[in-house]
């Protein structure tokens, strides 16, 4: 809890204050420029509704499923082993048969998730799991407070000799955000000790004034950035923003993918476009941004606006999933998103949505929560099977039937309980555990609500508190209840995100409808007293959406989604036999919502359409002439589409969710 924060003097002499900051992963300084501020735990909650239970299941299964596969699978044994325990490096073949470089940094994600969740209350469970790995990440730690066990036990003397592909900083980025989780949201520093010992060894490596080097896989930076907000000692900031204006140089120099790989083309200021990489890219402008509002750094902070824009325009697919190519999970030209050949690896999402988040402190502006929506329920969510404990790495926009079950390298047909490089389960795990931050923040006008969760958020403004609970049944409908249930005698704002899918939004404050704000919000400024309550109502009809012509993988097809959920059609709906590639919507489908409850999907909002599907025949060869001879035979068909979220949880294994439209 925020109250149970240490006090005292900091180890490396920061401010104690810092640490009893806001309780939550993004805590901007007072001095920082930005708009918004987050309001973190306890004064943010999610307790009923749609992610109320995700919440749970993650709490409940897959953060101890994590547990036990990170002992299976050898990261608790690498660590034991850089402790003094004999025996062979485990892990993973990375890149070339050679072990991976980076299993810590899954350890570490996983206490970062543990750390924020028992800051929501105690787990008896998961505390009793994350003590022996916080004591086994102490006796790792070498005298000289270098800890990574690769080097330590696979590669001992070459420690900082790989900056392409070793991930020290990487690792280390982890390790300092875990370290945050547990000091922020605990008030125990035992990981933060043993953070900052490392950080001051790679400082005395490669920090300012030192050998000039990067690190291949950005991260370091915005947990610099966090541990600077956290203990107040500036020059993690320096490093922070010396490593973000080394980048784009030719440090790194080229690899097989070209310097463009891990963003060394061209230096960050000036690069105009995502490239490369995509978690690469998203992590680095997440210290970008960090780094820019802090030293109140325009440019800096302009350019990450241009590759945002640039990113959403041109290398987005409808999911919010970023990255299309397997061989390097990068992105490719603009407009090149196949939906069965996309990538969209669930890191690559998280690392949006942290990345929309900063903007939207930065800005204020809703645009950034719309990303964050849409990654979250169609490009995060998806990783997860309904049990919790299996995985997508790849989150592809349309599965063929026939495929085999591992399609490339890590990218498989069925979620599985781990993968071999375990980046993103984890990942998963702890963006879960933090949720409720990208809910609701705070300025000295009022509150402002970004994402509609059934909870209770409460902040200070204008000297006193006040705070309020949302019910709402959001995603499947679109009413959401405010009730204020502190305030202050003084007027404030509450505004409310009208996401751009929305045709039609309103809002009504006992039973009167009420207007202002932006196309993007609705903001209502009064004197609120306890009790009352703001109705929100967003149209959720159905639509059908098109994609822009030169994305040509998918065009003249359309896709259906209803307020924030993209749909899909699975195999598993059809009639016995047929596969979703042979499947036409009509050119002006009916599209009806079909709610339906239990089963073993639970309950959801499906939707029900016209199309055709096709017999296909054998053919010799799968051209012909234009119509009719291309129609083949076709039956009127009534088609359901699921929550994109929700597919690859039954038999059967197409998928899609763009489909040709009839002409
Ligand atoms: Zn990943």
């Amino acid at each position: 809890m925020a109250s149970t924060a240490a006090e005292g003097t900091s180890p490396s002499g920061g401010s104690p204050d810092r640490r009893r900051s806001t309780v939550a992963p993004v805590v901007p300084t007072p001095e920082a420029r930005v708009r918004l501020r987050p309001i973190g735990l306890p004064s943010a909650r999610i307790d009923a509704g749609f992610w109320s239970e995700r919440l749970r299941t993650n709490l409940e299964r897959t953060i101890p499923h994590g547990a036990s596969m990170l002992e299976t699978c050898g990261n608790l044994t690498n660590l034991e082993l850089a402790a003094g325990a004999e025996g062979q490096y485990q892990g993973a073949e990375g890149d070339g048969g050679n072990p991976a470089p980076f299993l810590d940094s899954d350890v570490y994600k996983w206490l970062e998730a543990v750390g924020w969740a028992l800051a929501q209350g105690e787990r008896l469970e998961l505390r009793a799991l994350a003590e022996p790995m916080i004591e086994l990440a102490a006796r790792a730690q070498r005298p000289d407070g270098y800890v990574d066990s690769f080097y330590q036990v696979a590669k001992p003397g070459f420690e900082f000799t790989d900056m392409e592909w070793g991930h020290e900083l990487y690792v280390a980025g982890h390790l300092v955000q875990a370290a945050i989780a547990w000091t922020r949201g605990l008030g125990d520093e035992r990981l933060l000790q043993i953070a900052e010992r490392f950080v001051e060894r790679i400082e005395a490596e490669i920090g300012p004034g030192r050998r000039e080097a990067i690190c291949g896989h950005p991260e370091f930076e915005m947990a610099l950035v966090e541990l600077y907000r956290t203990t107040g000692e500036r020059r993690y900031l320096d490093f922070a923003r010396t490593l973000v204006d080394r980048r784009g140089r030719g440090l790194l120099g080229s690899c097989r993918y070209g310097a463009r790989f891990w963003q060394d083309h061209e230096p960050v200021r000036n690069a105009i476009e995502p490239a490369g990489h995509a978690v690469r890219q998203m992590y680095l402008d997440c210290g970008v941004v960090d780094v820019a509002v802090e030293t109140g750094d325009e440019d800096l902070l302009d350019s990450a606006l241009r590759r945002w824009d640039s990113m959403l325009a041109s290398f987005t697919y409808l999911t919010g999933g970023l990255g299309v190519h397997h061989q390097d999970e990068a992105f490719g030209a603009a407009f090149e998103l196949p939906p069965d050949r996309a990538y969209t690896e669930t890191c690559a999402a998280i690392g949006g949505a942290m990345l929309g988040w900063r903007l939207l402190l930065a800005t204020g502006e809703e645009r950034f929560a719309d990303m964050i929506e849409r990654q979250a329920y169609n490009a995060i969510l998806p990783a997860l099977a309904a049990d919790g404990s299996n995985f997508f790495y790849s989150n592809p926009l349309m599965q063929r039937s026939t495929i085999p079950e591992v399609l490339e390298g890590i990218a498989t047909t069925r979620r599985i309980s781990w993968p071999r490089i375990a980046c993103c389960p984890p990942n998963l795990m702890r963006f879960l555990t933090t949720l409720q931050d990208f809910a609701v923040t705070a300025d000295d006008a009022g509150l402002q609500i970004h994402q509609y969760v059934s909870g209770s958020f409460a902040a200070e403004i204008g000297g006193g508190r006040v705070s309020i609970a949302t019910r709402t049944e959001y995603p499947w409908e679109g009413a959401v209840d405010i009730t204020i249930d502190a305030s202050i005698d003084q007027p404030w704002t509450l505004s409310m995100r009208i996401p751009s899918w929305c045709p039609n939004a309103t809002a009504s404050v006992a039973g009167e409808t009420v207007t202002g704000g932006d196309a993007d919000r609705i903001e209502i400024s009064r004197v609120w007293k306890p009790g009352d309550l703001v109705r929100l109502l967003l149209d959720m009809s159905p639509r059908l959406t098109a994609p822009d012509p030169r994305i040509d993988a998918v065009r003249a097809c359309v896709a259906l989604e209803r307020g924030p959920l993209v749909y899909a059609v699975e195999d598993a709906d059809l009639p016995s036999g047929a596969s979703v590639e042979s499947m036409e919507i009509a050119s002006s489908p009916d599209v009806e919502v079909d709610v339906r409850g239990a089963g073993e999907l639970g309950e959801m909002v499906w939707l029900e359409f016209d199309g055709l599907l096709r017999s296909e025949a054998e053919r010799p060869w799968p051209y012909g002439k234009v119509e009719p001879s291309m129609a083949g035979r076709a039956h009127p068909t009534r088609f359901r589409a699921l929550p994109y979220f929700a597919w690859g949880n039954r038999p059967g294994r197409g998928m899609r969710i763009w489909i040709p439209r009839r002409p």
